[in-house]
């Protein structure tokens, strides 16, 4: 509330100021003024209160404008009605700037400087200049139209000139002075501002007085440098400036604008033309530049954010140029790649010579899609030691084109043995340390797959009667023993000849490459070895074990569980034919013949 005060009592005063003094002098042949601010101020203040609160500031205007027309303008008797023109002019520039209010602000958007000078600097102006005419007219005569003209000239001109720079001093004094003001000059800067504000009064001062030379572009060129150097301040000052110099030379009646062969209305509307062009080349290259400015400190925010993290992460961080090599890597790429140089390397210098096409893949893959993330993850050997290395690129897609790429690479060593760890944990059985059902079939789905090719041999092996061993010597025994069978099949393992766990106390085998021919033999010899292994329960009572197998080659890809029981066939005719046997696929010719019942030992008989 008291800052509302505070605010209307500032605008108010501005308000006076600002219309008494044009009144004062810019009335040219008793008039209406040549140059109008009032609007641009008090809808200014319009546009920092809500709506329920604009009766009574507006009531304020009113009566100060009141006050400055009878004694500076028309006298008392159009005082008052001109006055309600005036301030329902600034209340509707405010009600339709609220309402088509562009993104961002009206000073610091092209958008918004387009709203602001076809609603501010025209549209209002000419929706007012009817009623306004009419009583000037009615007040001083003449010709209503030229009054009607120097109103649109006047107000439209003293919105565009002075709304910019009242809207910039109410979003300053608004902000909280966090963001970067542009109205608060260091005193250095303070005395370039007055330096250039006194270049701009003099170059126009100089050219607009003299018309020995059509030098009107001139006072552009520090107008340019104001913008340049102050932003929308410098540009907003600069024109108001310069209008000051074209007003004043106007009133004076020399001058460039004064000797141009047309009525006053005609002269002032040409300065109005004069001076709108000067904005708005002004007016947008301030605010380019101001945006210009804001990018280059973030830029600059971005880049020291990003040097923190690159010289302190345990992660590489890497530029790639679009050709894949590398312009910039952090300090962490030295113990990741290994090499103290990278400058200009590519980037499969951080892993092996193998892995060439698969980054090449993941570069070309970036490339065709910016803004996604290729990850990559690979085996790298550094000295003695095995790293794993993840890889994650993305390229960087500016003004149509790839220009480069940005890599992160961690050491992911440890997560990835974790990874190892569980997954072979789920592929192992935990009592008998073997692949368990799960790594077999997917071993079998593998050299199904290629079982035309390279056939292989497939067998299953059941313990014979083993449920006893637990009745007999108990549950942990029984586990003993499946370990010690688990143990004989190790034994057993090679590359060509691998074995798993399939649940209770089968066991599956596989034999490929060119052992399948010896993958019988190496059953009997299995078979013999679980036979001859010695048992003993707790109390060291001996006992032994026997296994049937059944075996079938396979010649031709199959579904795992076709396999399963061509296998599963011969082993139930080795149960049947008394256990401690092989048999064999009969579907087999080669291995048809079942194998003698060789030192038969069943539990039964070991008692
Ligand atoms: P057959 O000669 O016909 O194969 O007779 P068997 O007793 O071996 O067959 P059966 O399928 O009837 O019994 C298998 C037994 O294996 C039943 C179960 O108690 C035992 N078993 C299964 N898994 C385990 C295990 O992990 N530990 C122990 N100790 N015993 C197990
Ligand atoms: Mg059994
Ligand atoms: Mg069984």
């Amino acid at each position: 509330m008291r800052r509302d005060i505070q605010s209307i009592v500032g605008y108010a005063a501005a308000f006076f100021a600002a219309t008494t003094a044009t009144i004062f002098w810019t009335r040219y042949s008793g008039g209406l003024a040549l140059f109008w601010p009032g609007t641009a101020i008090a809808a200014a203040l319009f546009l920092t209160l809500p709506y329920r609160k604009w009766a009574m500031p507006a009531c304020i205007l009113i009566v100060l404008s009141t006050i400055a027309t009878t004694f500076f303008g028309f006298g008392p008797g159009p005082a008052l009605p001109l006055a309600f023109v005036n301030i329902g002019e600034a209340l509707l520039t405010a009600h339709l700037l609220r309402k088509f209010r562009p993104q961002g602000d009206y000073v610091t958007s092209g958008p918004g400087i387009l709203a602001l000078i076809s609603i501010a600097g025209f549209g209002v102006p000419i929706a007012m200049s009817l009623l306004g005419s009419f009583i000037a007219w009615q007040a001083v005569g003449g010709v209503w139209l030229l009054h009607t003209m120097a109103w649109i000239v006047g107000h439209g001109l003293g919105a565009m000139l002075v709304m910019p720079l009242v809207l910039l001093i109410a979003a300053e004094s608004k902000s909280d002075g966090t963001t970067n003001s542009s109205l608060r000059l260091s005193p250095r800067r303070t005395v370039e501002f007055f330096c250039v504000i006194a270049l701009i009064a003099g170059i126009s001062a100089a050219t607009i007085f003299q018309t020995g030379y059509p030098l009107l572009f001139l006072p552009m060129v520090p107008v340019v440098l104001a913008s340049y150097r102050f932003g929308r301040l410098g540009a907003t000052v600069g024109v108001l400036v310069v209008t000051v110099v074209a007003a004043a030379s106007l009133a004076r009646d020399t001058g460039h604008f004064a000797a141009l062969d047309l009525s006053m209305g005609g002269k002032a509307l040409f300065l109005q033309f004069y001076l709108a062009v000067q904005l708005l080349i002004a007016l947008p290259l301030a605010i380019a530049l101001n945006q210009r400015e804001q990018l280059v400190a973030d830029i600059i925010q971005r880049e020291a954010l990003q040097r923190l993290i690159s010289d302190h992460s345990d992660d590489a961080l890497l530029h790639l140029d679009r050709d894949g090599l590398i312009q910039f890597a952090s300090p962490a790429s030295r113990a990741l790649s290994g090499l103290d140089d990278l400058d200009g390397k590519p980037l499969s210098t951080f892993f092996g010579a193998f892995d060439q096409h698969i980054i090449d893949e993941a570069l070309s893959g970036a490339r065709a899609s910016p803004g996604a993330t290729r990850i990559i993850e690979r085996s790298v050997t550094r000295g003695h030691a095995t790293l794993w290395l993840e890889a994650k690129i993305r390229a960087v897609y500016a003004a149509g084109a790839v220009r480069s790429f940005v890599v992160t690479i961690r050491d992911v060593t440890a997560r990835k043995l974790d990874e190892l760890q569980a997954t072979r944990e789920a592929r192992t059985d935990a009592l008998t340390g073997l692949p368990n059902r799960r790594a077999f079939l997917d071993m079998l789905e593998e050299h199904l797959a290629h079982a035309d090719e390279s056939p292989f041999a497939l067998a299953l092996i059941d313990l014979d009667h083993f449920k006893r061993v637990n009745d007999t010597y108990g549950h942990d025994t029984g586990d003993m023993v499946l370990k010690k069978i688990a143990g004989l099949m190790r034994e057993h393992t090679s590359r060509k000849c691998v074995f798993a766990r399939l649940g209770g106390e089968e066991f599956g085998m596989i034999v490929t490459r060119d052992a399948v021919e010896n993958a019988l033999k190496i059953c009997e010899h299995l078979r013999e070895a679980i036979a001859d292994k010695r048992m003993a329960d707790h109390d060291g009572r001996p006992f032994a074990i026997t296994a049937s197998i059944g075996i079938a080659r396979i010649l031709e890809t199959c579904s795992p569980s076709v396999a399963m029981n061509c296998a599963d066939a011969p082993l139930y005719a080795a149960k049947a034919a008394g256990r401690n046997t092989i048999r064999a696929a009969q579907c087999e010719g080669a291995w048809g013949a079942p194998t003698p019942l060789a030192r038969r030992r069943v539990l039964s008989d070991a008692g």
